[in-house]
C-alpha cells in the first residue's frame, strides 16, 4: 500500500515536471492575440514579467516596471504620454526613472515633458541632440545621456540594450533588446505585414535593407513594433524582420526592372509595378504607389 502511494506520488511528480518543462519551452508570449482597445483610443498589454506594450492609435511603445522604478520608451506625444502615465500609476507608484527615445522624430517622442517634469532621465543616440537642435520641439526634452554605438540601461534587475546601426530611418534610430526575453523593440523600420509607410519619409532604402540584415543577426525570438492598429498583435515572431527586408528587396527589384526597360516616369511606374505577393499586407493599395515613387527617386537621383 505504502509502496503504491509512493509510486503514484512519483508519477504525479513526473507529470507535474513534464507540464512545467513544456510550459518553460513553449512560446511564452501571445503572438496572435490582438492588442485590443478602441481604434482611436489606447490600450495596454502585459506580456511578461513587468513588461508592457502601450498603444495609442497606431503608435506603440514598451515600458518596464521594476522594484526600483519604471523604464519608459518613446513618449509619443503629450496626450498619449499622459494616458501612459495614468496606466503606469494603475500598476505601480514607483517613479519613471528613464525615458529612452527610439529616434528623433517628433511623432514618436514629443510627450517627454510629462516625464521630465517628474524627474526622469532621458537617453538617446547622440544624433538626436543634433536633430532636435536643428528642429526643436518645446514638448520634447533633450536627452541627458547620449551614446554612439551601444548603451545598456539597467534598473531593478532589468536590462534594456540599445544599439545603433547607422543611418536607415534618419540618423539616430536605435533598436532596443530585452536580453532575458530575447525581444527586440523596433520602431518604424519594421512594421509587420504592412508595406512601407507612404513615400517612406526619412527612409534611406539601401541603408534600411543593410540595417535589417544586421538586425537579423542579433539574438532574438520576438519583436514588438512601434506601429500597429488595435487588431494587430502586441508581439510578433522574430521572422517579421526578414519579411520586412524581403519586401523592400522585392520592391526595389520590381521598380529597377521597369526602370531598366526604359520606364523613367514615376507616374507610369506607379501604375505598372505590382507586388501581388503582398496584396494582403496592410495599406497595399494605398501605399504601394507611394513606395514605388520613393524607389523611383532612389534610382533616378541616387538618393
Ligand atoms: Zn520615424
Amino acid at each position: 500500500m505504502k509502496r503504491l502511494l509512493i509510486r503514484s506520488l512519483m508519477q504525479s511528480v513526473f507529470v507535474v515536471g513534464l507540464l512545467l518543462s513544456s510550459i518553460a519551452t513553449a512560446s511564452n508570449f501571445p503572438t496572435e492575440e490582438p492588442m485590443g482597445g478602441e481604434p482611436f483610443g489606447h490600450s495596454v498589454k502585459n506580456i511578461g514579467d513587468g513588461l508592457y506594450v502601450f498603444r495609442w492609435w497606431v503608435y506603440r511603445n514598451i515600458f518596464m516596471v521594476t522594484d526600483e522604478g519604471v523604464i519608459v520608451t518613446d513618449p509619443i506625444n503629450p496626450k498619449a504620454a499622459n494616458l501612459l502615465l495614468g496606466e503606469i500609476r494603475k500598476i505601480t507608484d514607483k517613479p519613471v526613472k528613464y525615458v529612452v527615445y527610439s529616434h528623433n522624430h517628433h511623432d514618436h517622442i514629443s510627450g517627454g515633458m510629462v516625464f521630465k517634469d517628474k524627474g526622469a532621465t532621458f537617453i538617446a543616440h547622440k544624433n538626436v541632440l543634433k536633430e532636435l537642435g536643428d528642429h526643436p520641439s518645446p514638448a520634447t526634452p533633450l536627452p541627458d545621456i547620449t551614446f554612439e554605438d551601444e548603451y545598456t540601461v539597467q534598473l531593478g534587475g532589468r536590462t534594456l540594450e540599445l544599439k545603433y546601426f547607422g543611418p536607415n530611418h534618419g540618423e539616430s534610430l536605435v533598436v532596443m533588446r530585452l536580453p532575458k526575453e530575447k525581444i527586440l523593440f523596433i520602431v518604424d523600420i519594421v512594421t509587420p505585414r504592412r508595406v512601407a509607410f507612404r513615400t517612406m519619409p526619412d527612409f534611406w532604402p539601401d541603408e534600411w535593407i543593410r540595417s535589417l540584415k544586421e538586425i537579423e543577426q542579433m539574438d532574438f525570438d520576438y519583436i514588438i513594433s512601434g506601429h500597429g492598429p488595435t487588431n494587430q498583435p502586441a508581439i510578433d515572431p522574430g521572422t517579421v524582420v526578414a519579411e520586412q527586408r524581403i519586401y523592400l528587396e522585392d520592391l526595389m527589384a520590381a521598380v529597377k526592372a521597369e526602370f531598366d526597360k526604359g520606364t523613367h516616369s514615376p507616374d507610369k511606374l506607379r501604375q505598372i509595378v505590382k507586388l501581388p505577393k503582398y496584396k494582403d499586407w496592410r495599406s497595399y493599395n494605398e501605399y504601394l504607389p507611394m513606395n514605388i515613387e520613393r524607389i523611383w527617386a532612389y534610382y533616378h537621383m541616387g538618393w
